[in-house]
């Protein structure tokens, strides 16, 4: 009988409104959502569609209010917030269709695409891929997990550095709405339950320093609050 050389990995989970974990499969991420987004990068929304990248499921992190920190990364001198809907999925499949895609979500949560900026831009000027800009030790963050059946489009949250409101997106504003999202990933992939997918970030996007406190609130979906350590 074979045994492990080492402690193999926990389960990563989220916790729920209703009191339970939400238990995390993958980390799907969707870019270049929010054409104001896209040309404040200095790109084109008509001619650079969204684009599915993923980070490791150990990425996530869920601050509390008992432990808000999250890590600063390494290897970067300008690391960026990006305040995101992150979709959490209950089940899953190929080729889902637009109209059925909303039956697979289990609830909403808060989250920010935490990114080395400044990696990443390097990865685009060398034509090469953004892991190492994207995918690092806690770049996943999130709040808990509210059940909800749909994320209706005039559903906006605002994001605060320092109780300064500095980023607000609104769901109408997506180029994918969350339904055809979920639809295209499915061309992909086969979605599992237990995914999340970050929906992409609108305009607005900035630097975090050490210290900062970043707080993401939406109407009727928990907040999402931490501290840059
Ligand atoms: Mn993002």
């Amino acid at each position: 009988m074979s045994s492990f050389l080492f402690p193999p990995m926990s389960p990563i989970s989220v916790p729920t409104t209703e009191g339970k974990l939400f238990p995390i499969r993958r980390v799907f991420c969707i870019a270049k959502n929010y054409a104001g987004h896209v040309r404040e990068m200095g790109g084109d929304p008509a001619t650079t569609p969204p684009v599915f990248y993923n980070k490791p499921t150990d990425a996530m992190i869920c601050p509390s209010s008992l432990a808000p920190q999250v890590k600063y990364p390494l290897r970067t001198k300008n690391l960026h917030f990006e305040g995101e809907f992150v979709l959490a999925l209950k089940s899953g499949g190929e080729n889902i269709s637009i109209e059925e895609a909303l039956s697979h979500l289990y609830g909403v949560a808060m989250g920010c695409d935490l990114t080395r900026r400044d990696l990443q831009q390097l990865a685009k000027d060398q034509r090469g891929p953004w892991d190492v800009g994207k995918s690092f030790d806690q770049s996943a963050v999130m709040g808990p997990v509210t059940p909800m059946t749909n994320l209706p489009m005039d559903q906006a949250f605002t994001l605060s550095v320092n109780n300064k409101n500095v980023q607000a997106g609104t769901v109408s504003d997506m180029i994918f709405p969350p339904a055809q999202i979920i639809a295209e990933l499915s061309t992909y992939y086969e979605l599992k339950a237990g995914d999340l997918i970050y929906t992409g970030t609108p305009q607005g996007v900035a630097e975090i320093k050490r210290g900062d406190r970043i707080r993401i609130k939406s109407e009727g979906l928990a907040s999402l609050e931490f501290v840059m350590e």
